[in-house]
């Protein structure tokens, strides 16, 4: 991409309900930005996938669309939408439980719970046999990661991130979590609500028939029950998620199909109406949102959408409150989200991922997690753990890493990385310990820099922290040292990929993930529009 050149998001233009339509709903108005930085030509382009393969949805946005071409639009987008309503899914799930457990089959490839009347046309296909009650609990272990798939990478919490984050949502006095994008949290949190249940079924019906049960109990599990159900609430939760596969799984009640890039409910408008219920039913118990997009571009996008979520909630709200957030993404990301949300913080916790080699946590010299949480709760409340070597600091007031030390002169604990930082006198800033202040350049940057040229940041995202091999995306980087560089392609065109099984097929037109071939935002605009902003 040449400098200078890029792509611009342009919200709140009045596209809003003038924006065509593409299988991920309404599409967002972008705005090519030549190497002087003018504004050339406007046109939309697919919200969700930013690979043409995915959806090659593109429309200048004064075109003329004959009607001939709108219909058979419309007609592609409806085929591209899941093969079952969310009811039927409920429907199918339920008959799928009451089957005896032989019966319990689920393809693989298709990731579908297979009735016996669909085994038929699945007969050649992998399939998982036995499906045990108790693993329909954690879809998300059961259902495979969109991973291999270049484009959909879904990167799962590791069980400790899992934890950590479900034991503070509970210890800040959360009842309520508007899961977004974060399925395997959803899980955790309907397990501990099956736990509670199933407790209350075990020992406490109030027809005395689990009387018995409550006698036998001996005196600390009915103190830990006692303490559990102080602290541990029952804790209602819901998930917002593109992939439609866990529809097989949730209630209406309990998952909506949504695109958080346009804040776009899919299907009936029964989804909708399920979130803006759960949004503002039971008035008192508080409730956050989490979320963790994928990653690369398009924050502000993300920010309008939450936004919109926030203000759904408000609606139900007598105080001026903000509506709390966790906001889950990489810390090279945090002037950008502090720009679209001025009363968050970064928080120095490291967000570890299952399946994502890069993102692992950094004892025993493995590369640490760029991942943070960025949140408008006081940072003070949000106790890290000691024992993986969080500490709090009393002046910034906040939970830092071990590492992470307080600068005299910045005032402040610098590092952002969790990696010991240093002050540089003349930058006036602390910087990573591997960099030095360049005559040259008159900055600090890496050793192995070439003077004057241009600041040696990352090409996929646009920050001056890491190289582009080192981005936390490691499918753009594939994607970009394997196949065409992004300055060869016009408008995103991609060089189309031919799609080996169904389930792919099916997972790639409905899910996103992190990836992201191309920037559409690139440092440089986004610098210009700060400063015109300013
Ligand atoms: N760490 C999380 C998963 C994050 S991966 C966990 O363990 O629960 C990103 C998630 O966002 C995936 O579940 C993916 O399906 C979802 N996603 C991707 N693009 C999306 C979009 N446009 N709208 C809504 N959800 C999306
Ligand atoms: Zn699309
Ligand atoms: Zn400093
Ligand atoms: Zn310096
Ligand atoms: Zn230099």
């Amino acid at each position: 991409m040449a400098a200078g050149a890029g792509i611009e998001l342009l919200l709140n233009q009045g596209a809003g309900s003038t924006a065509p339509l593409c299988p991920h709903g309404p599409t967002l108005l972008f705005a090519k930005i030549n190497r002087r930085e003018q504004e050339t030509r406007r046109f939309y382009a697919c919200s969700a996938c930013r690979d043409r393969k995915d959806c090659n949805f593109f429309q200048w946005e004064n075109e003329k669309v004959s009607v001939a071409r709108l219909l058979a639009r419309e007609e592609f987008n409806q085929s591209r939408q899941p093969p079952f309503t969310h009811k039927q899914y409920v429907e199918r799930y339920q008959y799928f439980v009451s089957l005896p457990q032989v019966k319990r089959i689920f393809c693989l490839d298709c990731q579908l719970l297979l009735l016996p009347e669909d085994w038929d046309k699945h007969t050649s296909h992998q399939q998982l046999g036995n499906v045990f009650l108790h693993q329909l609990k954690r879809p998300s272990k059961l259902l495979l990661p969109l991973e291999n798939k270049k484009t959909n990478a879904q990167y799962l919490f590791a069980d400790r991130t899992c934890q950590f984050l479900l034991d503070l949502i509970v210890s800040l006095g959360f009842g309520k979590v508007l899961c977004v994008g974060t399925p395997r949290l959803m899980a955790v949190g309907k397990k501990l609500f099956l736990d509670v249940t199933i407790f209350r079924l075990l020992y406490l019906l109030p027809d005395g028939s689990g009387e018995k049960c409550v006698a036998r109990m001996v005196l600390h599990e009915l103190i830990k029950l006692r303490q559990f159900e102080k602290k541990n609430p029952v804790m209602k939760s819901q998930l917002l998620d593109i992939d439609f596969r866990y529809s097989q799984f949730y209630s209406e009640e309990e998952f909506c199909h949504y695109n958080m890039f346009n804040h776009h409910f899919f299907g009936e408008k029964s989804a909708f109406e399920a979130f803006q219920t759960f949004m503002c039913q039971d008035n008192g118990v508080p409730i956050i949102m989490v979320t963790d997009p994928p990653f690369g571009g398009l924050v502000e996008a993300l920010a309008h959408s939450f936004k919109k979520i926030a203000a759904t909630w408000k609606t139900s709200q007598k105080e001026d409150d903000e509506l709390p957030i966790f906001w889950i993404f990489p810390y090279f990301f945090e002037p950008r989200i502090l720009q679209c949300f001025p009363t968050f913080s970064m928080l120095d916790y490291q967000v570890d991922y299952d399946n994502h080699a890069l993102y692992k946590h950094g004892n025993s010299g493995r590369k640490q997690s760029p991942v943070r949480i960025f949140t408008n709760l006081l940072p003070k409340t949000v106790i890290l753990p000691a024992e993986e070597g969080y500490r709090y600091c009393s002046l910034c007031q906040r939970y830092v890493s071990s590492a992470n030390r307080h600068c005299e002169i910045c005032q402040a604990c610098t590092s952002k990385d969790g990696k010991e930082w240093k002050h540089c006198h003349i930058c006036n800033k602390c910087v990573k310990l591997s960099w030095f202040h360049c005559e040259t350049c008159s900055h600090c940057v890496l050793r192995d820099h070439s003077c004057g040229g241009a600041r040696s940041g990352c090409f996929i995202c646009g920050s001056t922290d890491h190289k582009r091999r080192e981005c936390p995306d490691t499918l753009v980087q594939n994607k970009i040292t394997e196949k065409s560089r992004p300055h060869k392609r016009k408008h995103f065109k991609m060089n189309k990929k031919d799609v080996t099984t169904k389930s792919e097929q099916q997972a790639q037109a409905m899910s996103t993930g992190k990836k992201k071939t191309m920037k559409r935002i690139t440092a440089k605009s986004k610098r210009k529009k700060k400063r015109k902003s300013k």
